[in-house]
């Protein structure tokens, strides 16, 4: 339903008819001409054209230098900025950089719907007039109503991104409006248009944002925007953000830190798919000892699903080594965990030339597998149209409108019902599929799936029972997933300040920001759960930032922010127990066998070479181990806190399988048909293991009678 609503909608500039003002090249210079003979469709495609020059802002030399003079002269400003590229990024009202105390408002209609409220993507909470509603709207329908922005500093005002309110219940947005400056609050000078007021054109639906760029740009230190028609059957609602470039104060200490945010030297902007690749492949030529390319899939539209894998040894399970994974861009617009990886990659690279300990340890215990875009079709969407342009929903799904985070077969209600419901008749997408034969092929043991629009941890199950909207439902690791989600949510340095502002309408830093994903909301089919019920794999979903696609200039703090919590959840994948199961008497590696420890009703099963990792806290524990043929054997293994695992080999002996028959009438470990439903709550995972666990083993009980015959 939101992709409906999200129609293409370009911004027009009312007054860009008489424009005088040339902004970057001859082709607009042509547009600005046209359109005074009422060519509309040049105007779209002036306004493209400013788009673009948006999303690729750059560090501007020349901007810097137009500001000071714009700031010594008024006159001297308008021949300066006259020509320059208009590509101040937003100050942030999305990002929460602008905090509430700096918005005010002519006046509003209640507390939830206050100044603060009137931020660019700002999401309401599901019912109207609460405390977190979906916009700023005016108390009083006329036109001296304004929503007010401090800078708190010089700025050059190049322009404003208007939205309407998001709701599902009302229809509010504005259609024209008004822009003033101000240096004190006080005194106010309307944006003009050459001798003319400047007009700007703002929204025709709830969703699609629409950018409006200042024909004079001007240096001040607040700005107001002044509604002046609005949607005839609704009233006076906005969600904003302010593009502008501060002005360096030198007097002011305030602002004299350097605010570029990170020391590594790491490629910060978005990368599309080209680039993504070239990146990738110039991480593998800095680092071909410990890095290899591969992919698993294609998107619907034929583009390759990349992954980086980092280990000492390219190319090849180990013995012994776990295996991690980040999956990120299964929402194509949620767009900072793909550059997360991206710089996480470069990173990597680097420390191990440099010989960093930590990293160097990492990489030679671990082998690493970074998938950066799940949906690299929904990305170039969402790419298209920018960090700010693209609203809030542009890119998230499939090529073909599929949420891919719905799209996994959905064990739990397999598991919980016996049955499987609509697990044949679901539309599969191809980059899924790619997905659960990399889950497979792969012994991974421990993942993170990187998301956007929130800031919060979220551990499985993603789904209730029953279908309930949202309820706590642990899984039999909840103790272990708390652990895990706590890592990266107490570390990530914007969630573990407990100064932040919520993002939306939930406050989960009362729950230290971590919480169950079905507490949250229900999702059947995602892949946390998938990974937690059909393979060895601990997942966590990761919500890294209230703006799904923040601006490029955001791109090293957010990074800062992560870059501890990236490496130290990495490094959780040492913990519990691991070793390898053996034949007692070929001393060969036994695949497939079932690791169960006492009291927790979740079993692992052993990798190829016979290899296995169970993830536990700290504490002594039961084990017992089974195989097909073997006698069970039981062992005490007990887990520190250090983070590295501790090492408990089995070594099992071969039983005829008569005696094995024996043990298992006998109350034995192996659940038969009928030992299925009486055991069911205890055995979730191998029962839900479902087809092809069974077809597995229909296929092996087949190979067996065929080398018995
Ligand atoms: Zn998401």
């Amino acid at each position: 339903m939101l992709m409906q609503r999200l129609h293409v909608c370009a911004a027009i500039i009312l007054c860009i008819a008489r424009a005088r003002l040339s902004f970057e090249n001859q082709t607009v210079d042509n547009n600005v001409t046209k359109s005074e003979s009422n060519d509309l469709k040049s105007v779209l495609n002036l306004v493209g054209n400013v788009t673009e020059s948006l999303d690729t802002a750059k560090p501007d030399e020349d901007h810097t230098q137009a500001q000071r003079n714009a700031s010594e002269d008024g006159e001297q400003m308008n021949k300066e900025t006259h020509g320059a590229k208009p590509d101040c990024p937003p100050l942030g009202l999305e990002s929460l950089k602008v905090s509430d105390d700096q918005l005010e408002s002519s006046s509003y209609l209640s507390v939830g719907l206050g100044p603060h409220r009137g931020r660019l993507n700002i999401q309401s909470g599901i019912e109207d007039d609460d405390e977190y509603d979906g916009a700023w709207c005016a108390g009083v329908e006329d036109q001296e109503q304004w929503l007010q922005l401090n800078a708190l500093r010089p700025t050059l005002f190049t322009g404003v991104i208007l939205q309407g309110r998001n709701s599902i219940w009302s229809l509010n947005w504005v259609r024209t409006y008004k822009v003033q400056f101000s240096n004190d609050s006080s005194v106010w000078q309307p944006c003009m248009n050459g001798s003319e007021e400047a007009v700007f054109v703002g929204n025709e639906d709830l969703e699609t944002p629409v950018l409006a760029l200042f024909p004079e740009p001007l240096v001040a230190q607040y700005i107001r925007i002044n509604p002046q028609t609005w949607f005839s059957n609704g009233t006076i609602c906005l969600r904003a953000e302010v593009l502008g470039c501060p002005v360096p104060d030198p007097d002011s200490q305030h602002f004299s830190e350097s605010e570029s945010g990170s020391l590594d030297d790491l490629d910060f902007r978005h990368h599309n798919y080209n680039e993504m690749r070239k990146l990738m492949k110039s991480v593998n030529d800095e680092c071909p000892n410990i890095t290899r390319i591969y992919t698993i899939g294609r998107s619907y539209t034929g583009l390759k699903l990349y992954v980086m894998e980092i280990s000492d040894n390219p190319g090849k399970h180990e013995l012994g080594e776990p295996e991690f994974r980040y999956v990120a861009g299964m929402h194509g617009n949620e767009v900072l965990g793909r550059e997360l990886l991206l710089n996480l990659m470069q990173y990597i690279c680097r420390g191990y030339n440099r010989g960093n300990q930590r990293i160097v340890q990492l990489v030679k215990d671990t082998r690493i597998h970074l998938l950066p875009s799940m949906n690299p079709d929904g990305y170039e969407t969402a790419y298209e149209k920018g960090s700010e342009l693209s609203g809030w929903a542009l890119g998230r799904y499939s090529f073909e409108g599929i949420d891919m985070n719905h799209n996994f077969p959905d064990l739990n209600n397999i598991m919980w019902d016996a049955q499987e419901l609509a697990m044949d008749k679901k539309r599969v997408a191809p980059e899924t599929r790619a997905v659960i034969s990399w889950m497979q092929d792969i012994p991974f043991v421990l993942s993170a799936n990187l998301h956007g629009g929130e800031l919060v941890v979220t551990y499985p199950f993603d789904c209730t029972r029953d279908w309930i909207p949202r309820q706590d439902t642990p899984t039999a690791d909840n103790d272990f997933f708390r652990w895990l989600a706590t890592v990266y949510a107490s570390t990530n340095l914007v969630m573990a300040n407990p100064e932040r502002r919520i993002c939306h309408s939930e406050d989960f830093q009362q729950h230290n920001n971590i919480i169950n994903g079905a507490d949250w909301h229900t999702v059947p089919g995602s892949m946390n759960d998938f990974s937690y019920l059909h393979t060895n794999c601990f997942e966590i979903t990761v919500e890294l930032s209230c703006d799904k696609f923040p601006h490029v200039s955001e791109l090293p703090i957010e990074w800062e922010n992560n870059k501890e919590s990236l490496l130290l959840y990495m490094e959780q994948v040492h913990r519990g127990i691991k070793g390898v199961i053996r034949d007692k008497d070929t001393r060969a590696g036994i695949a497939n066998a079932v690791i169960k420890v006492d009291g927790l009703g979740h079993d692992i099963r052993s990798a190829v070479d016979g290899d296995y990792w169970r993830l536990l806290n700290p504490g002594e524990y039961k084990i017992t181990v089974w195989a097909e043929g073997y006698f069970p054997r039981i062992r005490h293994c007990s887990v520190g806190s250090e983070p590295h695992a501790t090492i408990c080999d089995f070594t099992l002996t071969k039983t005829s399988q008569d005696r094995l028959k024996q043990i298992l009438a006998s109350g034995g470990k192996i659940p038969r048909d009928n030992q299925v439903r009486i055991r069911a709550m205890r055995m979730r995972k191998l029962r839900a293991s479902t087809k092809i666990l069974n077809h597995r083993r229909e296929q092996q009980q087949r190979l067996n009678k065929v080398k018995r015959k």
